[in-house]
C-alpha cells in the first residue's frame, strides 16, 4: 500500500467514523464556520481548564475532506495545552501553504492532509475547523 493510499484509507476512516462528534457541555467557546465554496458546515465546541483542552467536539456536514480533518483535530487536542494545540495550529497552517521544511509529528492523523495541497480548491474545506479552532481558543481566553 501507498502512502498516498494509506493517507487515503485514514481520511475516509475519520469521515465515515467521526471522532468526538456533538458538542461540549459548558464548552468556553463554540463556533460555527462555512465553508460556502463547498457547502462545509462545521461546528466546534471545546471546553479550556487550567489552561489544557479538557473537551472538545464537533458538528457538521460537507465534503469528507471538512469532516476528517475535524475529526482528525479534535482527537490529536482533546487534553492537549491550550500552547500545544496553537503549536499545532502553526504547524498545520504552514503546512497547507506549501512548507514542507517543518516536524509534522505534532500533527497525528492531520499530516495525512499534505495531500490535499495538490487540490488547491480543497485546502479551504481542510482549513474550516482549524480556524474554527483559533476563534474558539481567542474567546476563551
Ligand atoms: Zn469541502
Amino acid at each position: 500500500m501507498s502512502l498516498d493510499e494509506l493517507y487515503q484509507e485514514l481520511l475516509l476512516d475519520h469521515f465515515k467514523h467521526p471522532r468526538c462528534k456533538g458538542a461540549v457541555t459548558q464548552p468556553s467557546a463554540e463556533l460555527r464556520l462555512r465553508n460556502p465554496l463547498c457547502g462545509d458546515e462545521i461546528n466546534l465546541s471545546l471546553r479550556v481548564e487550567n489552561g489544557r483542552i479538557s473537551d472538545i467536539a464537533f458538528d457538521g456536514h460537507g465534503c469528507s475532506i471538512s469532516q476528517a480533518s475535524a475529526s482528525m483535530m479534535v482527537e490529536l487536542l482533546k487534553g492537549k495545552t491550550e500552547a500545544e494545540a496553537r503549536a499545532a495550529l502553526k504547524t498545520f497552517q504552514e503546512l497547507m501553504s506549501g512548507n514542507d521544511d517543518q516536524d509534522l509529528s505534532n500533527l497525528g492523523d492531520a499530516a495525512a492532509l499534505a495531500g490535499v495541497r495538490k487540490f488547491s480548491a480543497r485546502i479551504r474545506c481542510a482549513l474550516l475547523s482549524w480556524e474554527a479552532l483559533r476563534d474558539c481558543l481567542d474567546k476563551a481566553k
